[in-house]
């Protein structure tokens, strides 16, 4: 990933009339986090004058996610300034929402949608953006009073009540969500300790290199990692958390536990409804189902990649970009999908900004002081991504190169007198 040989060469496809009467059409879409909140805007914000319907089983109008494992855990943002729009956004643009109610069934043969208090909603074109849910760890106590999650609003108004100072903080996962609640915690004055089933940190986003650069910033932080660990149980005392046994039978005294295991999508409705299912909800380079009136978007959908591949993305970039594609699809669009992705993290303050999806690499070339520098990830001769710590240029720079379908070689990568801009630049006029 990113294929950007695939750019500027779309292809009719057997399904090319996806606006069959765009004008009349009803569009229900479900699931309102970014990737739901932004087909429905971009819908109507691009002209669309039919009926809109947005549902979400949270019960919060739409908000930003990601300061739900930084700002918002420290305190330091509201709830009012979580909104992506201001409360008065759907109602002045006539979008529909139904909040706090779950779609419980698809039914294809009358395209309609039932949901969990028994409405049901008819559709022309029906788009999941379903989201995923908190991988559950299954293990003894569980279910114990301190043993807490990272998805929703809800989860870290609870959590944030337990970051205090001198808290013993546990945290099982050293992923995205894991370690920014390991920042947040330190920040918070609480003793913190990050259990790691793999050998390094954040396998499944970056190189080697850049997760041995983030477990010294946090090492370097108070952040105890215990990396080739894994936790086998949760011990309690009347109900309540007091510590995590880990598989070398190391007990780790606990006040709160935070589960950051990944997440797992949600396909429930999808996959009874027979649409395909596989790790997501499958779709093609248009983003529609095995069902040319259902399109999936954002963390729920599986989608085609370079070479047979298929990826699924779990970022703010990509639920964005995915909804404003099914927005122009319905409306006629003929190019195949085609973003190049990113993905970015804040923790004590250097930003971590990766462009480009890697899921290996045979060769990296590193670029910049120790200090701020990025990593170039080539894979076969090519660059599949750059992972970038205090570079923001650099970062900036490589994501306008892909998204001309351009490249770096390892030689001009290692080359500081090759100036990227001008890469960017020559890439674009040819
Ligand atoms: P998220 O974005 O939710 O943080 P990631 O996939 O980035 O998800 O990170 C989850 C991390 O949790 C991964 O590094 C994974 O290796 C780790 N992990 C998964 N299962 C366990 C477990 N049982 N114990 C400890 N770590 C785990």
């Amino acid at each position: 990933m990113p294929d950007h040989s695939r750019r500027g060469h779309g292809r009719l496809d057997r399904r090319d009339t996806p606006d069959s009467d765009m004008t009349t059409s009803r569009v229900v879409v479900a699931g309102a986090g970014t990737a739901g909140h932004n087909v429905a805007t971009t819908l109507r914000e691009s002209g669309f004058t039919g009926p809109i319907s947005l549902i979400g089983d949270e019960p919060y109008l739409p908000y930003h996610r990601p300061p739900l494992s930084k700002d918002f855990l420290l305190g330091t943002v509201t709830a009012e300034a979580l909104g992506l729009r201001s409360p008065t956004f759907y109602t002045d643009h006539a979008v529909a929402t139904h909040l706090g109610a779950a779609v419980m069934q698809i039914n294809r043969d009358d395209r309609c949608v039932v949901l969990d208090d028994d409405r049901s909603i008819d559709y022309d074109h029906l788009i999941l953006a379903l989201g995923a849910s908190p991988r559950p760890l299954d293990i003894p106590g569980r279910q114990l009073n301190g043993v807490l999650e990272l998805r929703t609003r809800s989860d870290a108004e609870r959590l944030r009540g337990h970051l205090t100072e001198g808290a013993r903080v546990v945290i099982v996962g050293g992923g995205f969500i894991g370690l920014e609640v390991a920042a947040a915690a330190r920040k918070s004055g609480a003793e913190v300790t990050v259990v790691e089933t793999n050998p390094t940190l954040m396998t499944r986003a970056l190189s080697s290199r850049a997760a041995a650069h983030l477990a010294a910033l946090h090492t370097t932080h108070g952040v105890r990692i215990c990396c080739s660990t894994s936790v086998t149980a949760l011990e309690g005392s009347a109900g309540r958390v007091v510590a995590v046994t880990t598989a070398q039978g190391e007990h780790l005294a606990a006040d709160v536990v935070v589960l950051g295991i990944g997440v797992v999508p949600n396909v429930g409705p999808a996959s009874a409804a027979g649409l395909r299912v596989s790790n997501g909800i499958v779709v093609d380079e248009y983003l529609a189902t095995s069902d040319p009136a259902i399109f999936a978007v954002g963390d729920c959908a599986n989608f085609p990649g370079p070479a047979d591949t298929r990826i699924r993305l779990e970022s703010i970039q990509n639920a964005v970009d995915q909804a404003r594609y099914v927005t122009r699809r319905m409306q006629g669009h003929r190019e195949p999908y085609d973003a190049v992705p990113y993905f970015w993290s804040d923790q004590y303050g250097t930003k971590i900004q990766i462009a480009g999806y890697a899921k290996t690499s045979d060769e990296t070339v590193i670029r910049g002081t120790s200090e701020k520098f990025s990593i170039f990830r080539f894979y076969r001769g090519s660059l599949v991504a750059v992972e970038s710590i205090d570079d923001p240029l650099t970062h900036l720079l490589v994501r306008r190169i892909f998204g001309v379908g351009g490249s770096v070689t390892p030689d001009q990568a290692a080359d500081v007198s090759v100036d990227l801009r001008s890469v960017a630049r020559t890439v674009a006029v040819r």
